[in-house]
């Protein structure tokens, strides 16, 4: 299975990759969480792109096209691969798309996770991550039951109300327009994404069977 997931920030993309890729045995590769451990090893990619993730702006495209190429050439996609994150920008989908066909290569779906812009913010600003697994909660709606985990939560920089409207103008502008490129190629599947963690799975699941 190759895909991508897209959808706007907060979408819950990280929340349904993490089932899915247990699902189908495939790598997931999150661009964000890929700059994110790039800022924390303190590269110079990282560096690089740090200043551009806290004001909630794209990463360049030349910055993250070689990344994901790079990472999808090693043995683990051989079979499959979950993006999560990307592509972002059409120059990123038309990349993809050459490397791809470069390597007699197809995919097998696009999942649009469509949740509506006025309930954005509440999830991107109580998200919180446990660093130890990665895993992805919310303060209200899905906080961590054992009281070790909620006291290691971290919280994102960019996860603040100002990064988020940035975030999601960005998202319109610039990551909107690769769904109709998807659409024309006959790989996509809209899901709606408002409803509990496992009703979404469930919705995803069936667009992909
Ligand atoms: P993305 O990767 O698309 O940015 P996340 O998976 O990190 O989204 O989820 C963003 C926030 O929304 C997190 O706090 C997560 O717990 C919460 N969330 C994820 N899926 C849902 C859902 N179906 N309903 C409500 N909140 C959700
Ligand atoms: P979210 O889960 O909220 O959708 P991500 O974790 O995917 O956010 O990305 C966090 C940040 O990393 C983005 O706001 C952006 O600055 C950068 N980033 C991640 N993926 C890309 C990409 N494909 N192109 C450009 N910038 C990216």
């Amino acid at each position: 299975m190759r895909m991508i997931l897209v959808g706007p920030p907060g979408a819950g993309k990280g929340t349904q990759a993490a089932r899915l890729v247990e699902t189908y045995a495939i790598p997931h590769i999150s661009t964000g969480d890929m700059f994110r451990a790039a800022v924390k090893a303190g590269t110079e990619l990282g560096k690089r792109a740090d200043e551009y993730m806290q004001q909630g702006a794209l990463v360049p495209d030349s910055l993250v096209i070689d990344m994901v190429l790079e990472r999808i050439q090693q043995p683990d996609c051989a079979s499959g691969f979950m993006l999560d994150g990307f592509p972002r920008t059409t120059p990123q989908a038309q990349a993809l798309d050459q490397a791809l066909s470069a390597a007699g290569i197809e995919l097998d779906a696009v999942v649009l996770i469509e949740v509506p812009d006025e309930l954005i913010e509440d999830r991107i600003i109580h998200r919180r991550q446990d660093p130890e697994t990665g895993a992805i909660y919310h303060l209200i709606n899905n906080p961590p039951t054992d009281e070790a985990v909620r006291a290691r939560l971290v919280h994102r920089k960019d996860d603040t109300a100002e990064a988020c409207r940035a975030r999601l103008e960005k998202y319109h502008a610039e990551t909107a327009p690769i769904v109709p490129f998807y659409g024309a190629k006959g790989l996509l599947k809209r899901v709606d994404g408002v409803g509990s963690p496992d009703d979404v799975e469930v919705r995803i699941k069936a667009a992909l069977a």
